[in-house]
């Protein structure tokens, strides 16, 4: 099945797969701006967003969105200053701490144990009920 889409980036139709609505000329664009932004970010660890968009010649939505993608990585020497959005600690990369991080996924992981026991106490209850022997005692009398 084919899907055009237009290139949120250039406009231009495109066959639409997966991801974000962008051609695969623009992907790759974007992949060599990556590429720049993060040899810039190397050698000079002292510059903050606007001028890393400034000099690359990149958006600071597109940086934030590689942050964010955990893609951008800053030194603790970066003007940067990406906080962890649930603890306020400092980061390098991403929206969260490693300690948050870990916590978000325990707590799905107790979501998903606690339906797995729920639903087995469900079937368990099923069965009881079902199994011949618990109603026969009532008929014997
Ligand atoms: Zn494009
Ligand atoms: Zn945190």
């Amino acid at each position: 099945m084919s899907n055009i889409r237009n290139c949120s980036r250039c406009g231009k139709m495109f066959n639409y797969v997966v991801g974000d609505v962008i051609c695969d000329n623009c992907k790759k664009e974007i992949e060599e701006k990556f590429q720049q932004v993060k040899k810039y970010i190397e050698e000079n660890p002292g510059s903050g967003i606007k001028q890393i968009a400034e000099q690359c010649e990149v958006s600071t939505k597109q940086l934030k969105k590689w942050i964010l993608e955990e893609r951008l990585v800053f030194s603790e020497a970066s003007p940067i200053q990406i906080t962890c959005e649930n603890c306020g600690t400092r980061i390098a990369t991403g929206r969260l701490c490693a300690k948050c991080k870990a916590t978000v996924t325990n707590a799905l992981n107790n979501t998903v144990k606690e339906r797995q026991q729920a639903l087995a106490a469900e079937i368990a209850k099923k069965q009881a009920a079902q199994k011949p022997n618990a109603g026969m005692k009532f008929l014997k009398t």
